[in-house]
């Protein structure tokens, strides 16, 4: 499996990224629709490849890709909806026969089912305490540890406080990928605790042309 397409108008974005240096949090914000959550995806895995790559770009060859692609990275934690997960790596892949195993991003089963069905469109909370409880342990393969949350206005107020406190005193090689469409909606306090990366819409003929060749397959 290769890399999420970044969409075109996102790759000024990308190259303007500092991997030799990574912010620890990022917030990444803009309209719904215009290809955040691929460019998310992409950069979680640009940031758990295990080469050494000149462009940033995920080499898809190393383990630390493969594991990512097949949707088992151990370093890797998504906490979307359940409307998100299968924009995710998915499990399952058996590109290097290994079992696939649970994947991180499996949701805790002992909510009720009303519970249940009410969150998913938001983020559980029993997810994000878990995961970031999980972050004062090193990380799985010594490299980075990615978190990515989308969408992070919808992370309840008691989850934002768990993250809040992670922001402040973030752990080692821990990197927070922050998603959001409404960037107003954001707490202050944790936005002001990221760098923030506005993604630009496309203007129209750019988009167009895009979603052409997307329909077209190309
Ligand atoms: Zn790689």
């Amino acid at each position: 499996m290769t890399s999420p397409a970044i969409a075109p108008w996102l790759q000024p974005l990308w190259d303007g990224l500092d991997f030799t240096n990574f912010p620890s949090a990022v917030l990444l914000h803009g309209q719904s629709g215009i290809g955040k959550f691929e460019f998310a995806v992409a950069l979680s895995k640009a940031l758990l490849c295990e080469s050494q790559h000149i462009d940033s770009r995920p080499c898809n060859q190393c383990e630390g890709c493969r594991w990512f692609s097949s949707g088992n990275h151990p370093d890797f934690i998504g906490l979307v909806p359940e409307t998100h997960r299968k924009r995710l790596p998915q499990s399952g892949m058996d590109v290097d026969g290994d079992q696939p195993k649970k994947s991180k991003v499996t949701r805790d089963d002992s909510d009720a089912d009303n519970v249940e069905k009410k969150e998913k469109k938001t983020i559980s909370i029993e997810e994000t305490r878990s995961a970031i409880e999980g972050l004062s342990i090193g990380s799985h393969r010594g490299g980075n540890r990615i978190i990515l949350i989308y969408p992070l206005e919808m992370l309840r107020a008691d989850s934002a406080n768990t993250l809040l406190k992670s922001l402040e005193e973030p752990p080692v090689n821990t990197i927070f990928i922050l998603l959001a469409d409404r960037v107003d909606r954001v707490l202050p306090t944790i936005r002001s605790r990221c760098r923030l990366l506005t993604a630009p819409r496309p203007n129209r003929i750019e988009g167009l042309h895009w979603l052409q060749a997307q329909l077209l397959g190309i």
